[in-house]
């Protein structure tokens, strides 16, 4: 098997060829899609006839955020899909509802893709990320710099709860700002549970948090926006202008929150540092190569913490 990093992350072996993730569908090209984050999801999605394969939650999260998938090919946690000459088994990666991780086996060393992937889960993800064996580990790096260590999102869930209750009490209404795919509704779970009064969202939020219900067992209870008064507000970038009193809730805070902002909660849909650190350590990989954000700082890091041959991945095919 044969990867390199080009129109996503591209595989191939003998007359098998099939990508990751990429940035646009090819004629003829079967296409894995991790998640239904917007930089995961390939252009030409609604009218490509290639194979495209994703978890049942993906598509429906697609076809409510982006408007769908021609024709998708589910494939469900665990079980094997033949494609050419590769066997490819999705594992929940734990980022956001669907996020899957694949485990590529051919004729010489597997490989194991993580997409975006979080170790420790969420209220509204399937599980964990389950971390099965690997030759080889092609490993996400959003936050692969030892300075981003998050605190127990259980902590900063109760720091954001706490917040809200103070801004109600001084007679305002909190709104929180998120991503409208996965981080508004583990804040709408995370609200549901914590406190009791109203949830609002906007209809970004809303299209998505209805796609969620099909699949996720946590209470994702909001109204629309400006329904009533009171309560706390989840936004999405397009509707934040109505708030007065925002926090904001990503990973991203951990280096400065903006100014604009009341408050900001280190809640990530990522793993941090040291859970990349260990989403590497369990699949037992010898080789890791890195995408996506701090890249080098990871491939540094899990060489000196693991012993791995580690580097990013780059456009020049590689042999596993
Ligand atoms: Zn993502």
């Amino acid at each position: 098997m044969e990867i390199r990093l080009s129109n996503g992350v591209e595989v191939r072996e003998g007359d098998t060829r099939i990508l990751l993730d990429p940035r646009r569908t090819e004629p003829g090209v079967p296409t894995l899609v991790s998640h239904a984050h917007a930089d995961h999801v390939p252009r030409g999605l609604k009218t490509s006839s290639s194979l495209l394969a994703c978890t049942r939650p993906t598509a429906d999260v697609i076809r409510a955020r982006y408007g769908g998938i021609r024709r998708p090919v589910i494939v469900e946690f665990g079980e094997p899909m033949e494609v050419g000459s590769l066997t490819i088994t999705a594992y929940p990666a734990g980022h956001i509802l669907g996020s899957a991780m694949f485990l590529i086996e051919g004729r010489g060393p597997s490989l194991l893709y993580t997409g975006d992937v979080n170790p420790l889960g969420g209220l509204t993800v399937e599980s964990p990320a389950i971390v099965p064996r690997a030759d080889v580990i092609v490993i996400e790096s959003t936050y692969g710099s030892p300075r981003f260590g998050f605190p127990h999102p259980q902590r900063v869930r109760a720091e954001l709860a706490l917040w809200a209750a103070r801004v109600m009490r001084e007679g305002s209404t909190p709104a929180v700002l998120a991503y409208a795919v996965g981080k508004a509704q583990e804040i709408i779970a995370a609200l549901n549970r914590l406190l009791d009064v109203p949830v609002q969202a906007d209809p970004e939020i809303l299209r998505v948090t209805e796609a969620y219900k099909n699949h996720t067992k946590a209470d994702l209870v909001a109204s629309p926006l400006g329904g009533h008064e009171g309560g706390v507000a989840v936004v999405s970038a397009r509707s934040k202008a109505v708030a007065r009193r925002l926090s904001l809730a990503t990973g991203w805070v951990i280096l400065r929150v903006p100014r604009w902002a009341d408050a900001g909660f280190p809640l990530s849909s990522h793993a941090d540092y040291a859970g990349l650190v260990e989403v590497a350590r369990r699949s037992e990989a010898g080789r890791a190569y890195t995408v996506w954000g701090r890249t080098r700082d990871l491939a540094r890091g899990l060489t000196l913490e693991l012993g791995m041959e580690a580097r990013p991945l780059s456009s020049r095919w590689e042999s596993l």
